[in-house]
Parts: structure tokens; C-alpha cells; sequence
């Protein structure tokens, strides 16, 4: 491209664009009606509004109040004034040059009886040439990087267009554009960079969406298809496996909980490999259910995996299990202890009833309780693989998987590593979708004959997006909670009244009970985010709550360090525990019923969902306290949100509303990220108009070998090439 040298290059590098196609889609942010611009006299306060003029003069002072030094520049429009200004930007003088004309977009205010704009956006006009591209019209404005303007990158790519729109390849095929009314790709992306009125654009917008939708919907569905048409183990569940399972607990199972065995229950028996999604709140009671499919794998004489996206949370679900475990063992008279025994033992492994007449038996208290052990029990030999085994250990443990003496591994991501080799592994659990990619996923189920796979998310995923993101999964829902659980009260307080929060931390400790203090650390401010939360941690501990056995417990702290304060917690040795985002994926302390949260403001709504589910979870009603200041729309709109509701399906909606659909789930998640236009919650009707044409389209030719198709199959290649390792596989 004319105008662009290597240094250029490397700036639009920053921008993700490296080829022509790269830079005809990168498209605008917003746009600005420059057709009619607002005259000074005419500026509204408080509104964002484009004006412009030529600059008259221009001053500089120093503010004497923060000492920054003050641009003050004037415009006038020939018939009055306005005044714009900019701290700290000295250069600004001298690249405002009297009587040059400039474009100026920004929010007036009123500031000691003038009105002006405060360092709002700007562009100078220079040339005959460049203003019929930049005023007069409907103006693209595109992201930005450091040392690009606005003027040079809407010149760049109108040049480009000009250049290269008669040799762009169109991926959507003649009659599909007929059929649904979508303008052919040439002119959707002028109109999306030069449109010539604002319906124009939309359309445009509404073509590229589509397109988008559609290829992403095939590389799903592809992909769905490859995986369906593997075979699988048909495992044999009857109906007593699923009764013997159900008679391990003391409590009943609940109707969504036998629904979603019952699903899975089918899925394992035939012979194609299962994919499913299984959604539910934090306590839910969707562990039990991925423990019965691991469980009836082992029936069938075959392995299982779990895995999960930390360590603690490894950890957590091996308690878990070994916990059911400890039901059955009561079941058999033996208390809840579970087997201890030495290396030999334990490798040898364990006939089941030598469980209830072994004297070497373990208390759960017993901190050796989380240590990797396997361990034999309702036939099952359980190994938690965690990087804190010693080698010897690992290799024994690596070992025993591959012999196939052990038939649950429950692990991190440590279990996608190459050494760890399965005998007969038939059913893999993967917890917290949203942090494993598909890649990942598909490492896995490689581990095996194409094992029955079940991935877990307490992150409620909105219908909506279940299908963008999860189009080539089955979705089972736990969408009810396990009966006599309490109610969880939500209020706010301003930090005026914080007193009286603090009152009711105190009255309850009085009365035995323990409490939560949220302090939020936030990843851009981290360092100082701690030493505020250290600080309060000290002032409480030598004020407010001096009486009182208190914790703190922070993400830098070492593991072992957390978990003996946490573990003191669940012991009811520590009060109040003062604790930062970690408790998120943290403990279950039915005692602790009540949480204060500290500039709740500042959190995410997804993470006020997740915190608050950490209380209410015995009969008694729970208490969430948030302090808060909301000082921005998104904010009063998150803490609205998680006042009036505590469901989470009903969370999601909201957030996704508040935020769109790419924060919901960060940055790298899948199906998301791959969406740079299209937007699945407010275009749901395209998306859904582009997944049937998609289905269609692999239905008719499942391997994209037509000649018009061809195009298609390259673009879904190179956009989405995790995707496609499985299809031509497939
Ligand atoms: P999740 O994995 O969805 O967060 P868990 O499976 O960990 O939920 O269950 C949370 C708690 O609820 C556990 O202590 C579990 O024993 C208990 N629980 C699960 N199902 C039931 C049920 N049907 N009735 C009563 N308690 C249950
Ligand atoms: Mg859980």
C-alpha cells in the first residue's frame, strides 16, 4: 500500500493487521455525522457533539491548583467561539496552527461561566483533497494505535478499497446473498468504512455478521460431525447402576439432578462419543453427577479423568469424591475415615473390605487427607495427579494409570501432558469450560478410544450464547438447587454508613457465627490493590475488630499458607476471614453465612455471582453486605443487577446486556474471540438465520468439495484452524 513504509507496518502491526484483507476489515468504532455539524452557538452541555472551525489562538498556562500545564486553544466557526483544552500536551501549540481548520469531537461543559470541551478528539484539516473525505460526510472513526491518525488510516483504507475491492473474494455464495437480501461483499465494505447514510451502514454491518456467523457456524457444526461420527465404548448402564449410585448419599437426588444422570446415561451407552455441557450454579450438585459417569465408566471396566483449571479446584473435587466415598464407607459401618496405608499397600491397592477392617485408617481432618493417595474403595482406585507430587510419586502414579490400576485421575491441565498415558479411558470430565480451548479439549478425548466426554461451567451460559459458543455440544441444565438451602439478602451501603455493616459483622460473630470480608484486587492495579487490602486487614485487626480471631488470605500468598488459614476458617478458629478474589473457587464453610463485600463497585457481576454463592449454603437465611460507590453507569447497572436477583442464568443475561459478550467470558474464550463483528446477543436473529443456511450447506456437501464452496473451505481453514484438525481427521 502507497503510504505505507516499514515503520507504518509496524504500527498497524499493534492493530492485528498485516495483510490488505486484514485492513479492509478492520473496521470503524463508531462514526461521526459530519454532514451537518453542530454550530457553536448550538452546543448542547453534558453532550458528546462534533463541531468545527478554524483555531484563532491559542495559550498556555500552568493550572495553579495540580500545577499541569493548561492548553487553552479557540476555535471560531464565523459566527462564535468555543475553547478547548488539554492538560500536559505542550506540543499541542504548536500543532495547532492559527487558521488551519480542525474537526474537534467531545462532551461540552461549563467551566467558570464558558463553555468548553475538555481535550476532546480532533483532527486538522489540511488539504482540498483530504477534506472531502473528512468532513461533509459520514466519517469513519477506527481504533487507534500511538503515532497513527485518524486522517492518515481513513486515507489508507480508502486507497486500499479502491485498489483492491474489485479482486475480494465474496465467501458467501450468489443465492444465499439473493435469498437472504445481503449486498455483495465489494459494496457492504465501502459502506462499512464510507457509508453514505446510516442505513447503509447497517446493512453492511448486518452482511458482515452474517458471513461471520456462517463460516463460524460451519467450522462447528464440521466439527461437531467429525467427533459424532467416531465410535466410541457403549457402556452398559442399567437401572440399578444409576440406583446403587443414588444410594450413596444421605439425601435424595434432586429432579434436575436424575434428569441430567439420565441424559448422560443415555449418551454413554451408544456407541458415538459424547459431548455435552453440563451448566449449573456453584452448588448445584453437579459434581455428583459427573462423579456417576466416571463411576459407571469404572463399572464398565474402563477409566475416567477429571480435570480441572487449578490445582485447588483438583484438589476440591478429590475431597469431593472421596467424600461420597466416605458415605459408602459409613454405609459399611466404618465412620468417615477412609483407608491409610503404606506405599506398598496402597500400590498393591486395597480389596474392599479390607476398607472396614484395616485399623490404618484416616481421618478426613487429617491433613494428609488431600495427599495423592490411591485409594480402593466402591471398587474405584482414585489418584489425584497435582505438581506437587514428588517425582518418585508422579512416575508411580504415571505408571499405574497406564496399567490401568487406577481408575479415576482427577488433575490439572497436567493431564494433557504426553507422559500421562491411559489403559482404557472412557469418560473425561472437564471442569470450567471456559478456561480449556477447544484444542485442549480435543487433546484429551485423544487420550482415549474416543471417550465420552462432559464439560462443566458454573458460568451460567444465556441460551443465546450457548449455541454460538457451544453449537457443536449438547447442553444438559441443573437449573435447580438441593432443597433447605436458606435465602441469600442482599444489600447495599455507601461507605457512610460502613459502621453500621461493621455492627452487623460484629453482632454475628458475637452470636458464633463467622463472616467474609471481600477486598476486590483488580489485575491492572494489583500492587496497590493488596496494599489496601493489607492495610484494612491491619486497621481492622487493631480497631474495628480487635476482639476477634481474624485471617486475611490473598492470591499472593503461597498455597500452603491459604490453606492453613482457610482450613483454620472451616475449623472456626479464625472469626472473620478477610479474604480478595481467591475465595472465589475457595471453600465451602456453612458457618460462615454472611459476606461483606468492599467497593462492590469495582467488581465484575460474574464475580459478585460466584462470591455471594460462597454463603447460603446451610438452611440458615445468609447476608450479603456490599459496600459500594458506583460511579459509572455499568456499575449502578451491575450492582441493580445482583440486588435484584440471585439467579444465575438471569446474572449472565444482564452482564452480557452491560457488557457485551466478549468481557462475559475474557478475552481468550472460545467461540468468543473468534467473533470480532457479529455479536450473539443483540444479532440472535442473524445468528440463527446463519446457522440454519450453515447446517444446510455441510448437510448438502459435509466436505466443502464443490467448486462454489471452495472459498469457504479456505477462509474456515485459516480463521479457524483449531477447529479443523478434527474435521479432516474426520
Ligand atoms: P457444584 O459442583 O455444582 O458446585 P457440588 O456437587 O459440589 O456442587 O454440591 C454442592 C454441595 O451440595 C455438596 O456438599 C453436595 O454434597 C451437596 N449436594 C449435592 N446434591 C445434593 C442433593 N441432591 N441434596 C442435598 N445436597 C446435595
Ligand atoms: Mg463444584
Amino acid at each position: 500500500m502507497k503510504g505505507v513504509g516499514p515503520a507504518k507496518k509496524k504500527l498497524f502491526g499493534n492493530l492485528g493487521v498485516e495483510t490488505v484483507e486484514d485492513l479492509l476489515y478492520l473496521f470503524p468504532r463508531r462514526y461521526e455525522d459530519r454532514t451537518s455539524m453542530t454550530a457553536i452557538k448550538d452546543i448542547r452541555i453534558g453532550e458528546y457533539q462534533t463541531v468545527c472551525g478554524k483555531v484563532m489562538a491559542h495559550k498556555a498556562r500552568r493550572s495553579w491548583y495540580t500545577k499541569k500545564h493548561v492548553s487553552e486553544i479557540t476555535i471560531y466557526d464565523g459566527k462564535s467561539k468555543l475553547v478547548c483544552v488539554w492538560f500536559n500536551q505542550p506540543y499541542l501549540e504548536r500543532y495547532f496552527k492559527a487558521g488551519s481548520e480542525v474537526v474537534l469531537y467531545g462532551k461540552a461543559d461549563v467551566y467558570k461561566d464558558r463553555i468548553q470541551m475538555v481535550a476532546p478528539e480532533y483532527e486538522i484539516i489540511d488539504s482540498e483533497q483530504d477534506k472531502s473525505l473528512h468532513v461533509g460526510r459520514i466519517v469513519p472513526i477506527y481504533p487507534l494505535t500511538k503515532g497513527m491518525t485518524q486522517r492518515y488510516l481513513r486515507r489508507v483504507i480508502y486507497n486500499c478499497l479502491d485498489k483492491y475491492e474489485e479482486s475480494l473474494t465474496d465467501y458467501l455464495p450468489v443465492w444465499l446473498r439473493n435469498k437472504h437480501r445481503l449486498s455483495n461483499i465489494k459494496r457492504s465494505l465501502r459502506n462499512i468504512h464510507f457509508p453514505e447514510s446510516f442505513q447503509e451502514q447497517e446493512e453492511a454491518h448486518k452482511r458482515v455478521s452474517f458471513e461471520e456467523f456462517f463460516l463460524f457456524q460451519i467450522s462447528v457444526i464440521k466439527r461437531r460431525m467429525s467427533i459424532v461420527q467416531k465410535t466410541g465404548v457403549m457402556h452398559k448402564i442399567d437401572l440399578d447402576l444409576i440406583n446403587e449410585f443414588a444410594s450413596l448419599f444421605p439425601f435424595p437426588l434432586t429432579n434436575a439432578q436424575n434428569r441430567v444422570i439420565r441424559e448422560i446415561a443415555g449418551d454413554m451407552q451408544r456407541p458415538s462419543p459424547m459431548l455435552r455441557l453440563l451448566q449449573g450454579d456453584v452448588g448445584s450438585g453437579k459434581t455428583l453427577v459427573a462423579f456417576f459417569g466416571c463411576l459407571a465408566a469404572v463399572k464398565n471396566k474402563q477409566q475416567a479423568a477429571v480435570m480441572a483449571p487449578t490445582e485447588i479446584l483438583a484438589r476440591q473435587h478429590y475431597e469431593n469424591i472421596c467424600r461420597i466415598m466416605d458415605y459408602r464407607l459409613r454405609i459399611k459401618g466404618s465412620a468417615d475415615y477412609r483407608i491409610k496405608g503404606s506405599k506398598d499397600q496402597r500400590s498393591k491397592g486395597l480389596k474392599e473390605n479390607d476398607v472396614d477392617s484395616n485399623p490404618q485408617i484416616l481421618k478426613s481432618s487429617d491433613p494428609a487427607f488431600s495427599n495423592p493417595l490411591i485409594l480402593k474403595s466402591f471398587n474405584s482406585r482414585m489418584a489425584l495427579l497435582t505438581s506437587s507430587l514428588s517425582k518418585k510419586e508422579k512416575d508411580r502414579m504415571l505408571a499405574d494409570i497406564y496399567d490401568g490400576n487406577v481408575d479415576i485421575v482427577i488433575g490439572t491441565h497436567a493431564l494433557l501432558s504426553e507422559r500421562v498415558e491411559f489403559k482404557k479411558l472412557s469418560f473425561v470430565v472437564i471442569d470450567e469450560q471456559h478456561k480449556f480451548g477447544v484444542c485442549q479439549r480435543a487433546l484429551l478425548s485423544e487420550k482415549g478410544m474416543n471417550p465420552d466426554i462432559l464439560v462443566m461451567t458454573a458460568t451460567p451460559i444465556p441460551r443465546t450464547l450457548s449455541l454460538t459458543l457451544f453449537g457443536d455440544l449438547d447442553v444438559s441444565v441443573i437449573d435447580e438447587m438441593p432443597p433447605g438451602r436458606g435465602k441469600i439478602k442482599t444489600e447495599i451501603y455507601d461507605f457512610e454508613n460502613e459502621a453500621d455493616v461493621y455492627q452487623e459483622v460484629k453482632d454475628r460473630v458475637k452470636k458464633g457465627q463467622q463472616v467474609y470480608i471481600i477486598y476486590p484486587i483488580i489485575e491492572e492495579s494489583q500492587k496497590l490493590d493488596l496494599k489496601a487490602a493489607k492495610a484494612m486487614f491491619d486497621s481492622f485487626a487493631k480497631k474495628e475488630f480487635k476482639e476477634f480471631r481474624l485471617g486475611l488470605v490473598h492470591g499472593q500468598m503461597k498455597r500452603k499458607e491459604s490453606d492453613t488459614i482457610m482450613q483454620q476458617f472451616k475449623d472456626h478458629k479464625i472469626d472473620i476471614l478477610v479474604a480478595t478474589t481467591v475465595l472465589e473457587v475457595g471453600v465451602d464453610v456453612p458457618n460462615a453465612n454472611a459476606m461483606v463485600i468492599e467497593h462492590a463497585e469495582r467488581f465484575g457481576l460474574a464475580q459478585l455471582h460466584q462470591l455471594r454463592g460462597r454463603i447460603g449454603r446451610g438452611k440458615e437465611d445468609a447476608q450479603c453486605l456490599l459496600l459500594a460507590q458506583p460511579d459509572t453507569e455499568d456499575a449502578h447497572a451491575r450492582l441493580k443487577a445482583i440486588l435484584s436477583t440471585t439467579d444465575g442464568f438471569e446474572i449472565a443475561e444482564q452482564d452480557l446486556l452491560i457488557r457485551g459478550p466478549g468481557h462475559y467470558f475474557g478475552r481468550h474464550q472460545h467461540g468468543l474471540n473468534e467473533l470480532k463483528y457479529a455479536n450473539p446477543v443483540t444479532q440472535i436473529d442473524i445468528l440463527q438465520a446463519a446457522r440454519e443456511e450453515a447446517q444446510d450447506v455441510v448437510h448438502k456437501d459435509p466436505n466443502l468439495k464443490d467448486d462454489q464452496n471452495r472459498a469457504l473451505k479456505q477462509i474456515i481453514q485459516e480463521r479457524y484452524p483449531g477447529y479443523l484438525q478434527n474435521v479432516e481427521a474426520g
